[in-house]
């Protein structure tokens, strides 16, 4: 199982971070230890001054593919989860100046919080417009909705699926809305799908 997470998918977050609004998605890949699950608390890593959540839906994959043409790309997943695509932001940046890969930035463990329960897409209207929002310490600080979405799930998995084979059981974590911030410990998130809570756990 992959995880495979799409940057800056909504311009008002590209935004934020100065960075240009993608002509084609740009994607990069957790490994299966990354995954944090059933609101266990996430830990703050020593290596890091400044993490960053980045809350983000999630797509899981149902069957196997590669090369999706974007009109058959809704075949290949029929749920939803709520993930956290945890970012030490001092590291990332570090590694961008020195034009070097930013995994060590993402893909560290526990770095993809997933929320337990995924919910069928026939309880909405379109995966092209589902609300998702992160509460830190009860305040609102991420709210957004897929259909803000520079690429559409379906563009994306036709993209990805040019260079990578996907399986069952893989996670594509679609991009976070602006608002991502720093977390410190002792801190709560909770995210939310439209009311639903998805996940609550503790910085530790
Ligand atoms: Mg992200």
């Amino acid at each position: 199982m992959k995880i495979i997470c799409i940057g800056r998918n909504y311009s008002e977050h590209a935004k934020e971070l100065h960075n240009p609004v993608p002509s084609e998605p740009v994607f990069f890949m957790k490994p299966d230890t990354a995954l944090l699950r059933n609101n266990a608390p996430f830990f703050y890593p020593s290596f890091s001054k400044d993490v960053h959540h980045e809350v983000e839906l999630v797509v899981r994959i149902n069957k196997v593919g590669r090369s999706i043409g974007e009109k058959f790309a809704s075949r290949y997943y029929s749920e939803v989860g709520l993930g956290v695509d945890f970012t030490a932001r001092d590291v990332q940046q570090r590694c961008k100046e020195k034009g070097l890969p930013w995994e060590i930035a993402k893909a560290f463990d526990f770095s993809a919080p997933l929320s337990s329960q995924f919910l069928p897409l026939s309880e909405f209207d379109s995966v092209a417009n589902i609300p998702f929002s992160l509460v830190k310490n009860g305040e609102v600080v991420q709210q957004g909705s897929t259909s803000e979405m520079i690429f559409s799930v379906d563009q994306i998995i036709a993209y990805v699926s040019k260079f990578v084979t996907l399986k069952i059981g893989d996670l594509i974590y679609t991009g976070t809305p602006s608002g991502v911030g720093s977390v410190a410990i002792g801190d709560r998130l909770q995210g939310f799908i439209g009311n639903k809570q998805m996940f609550d756990f503790e910085v530790k």
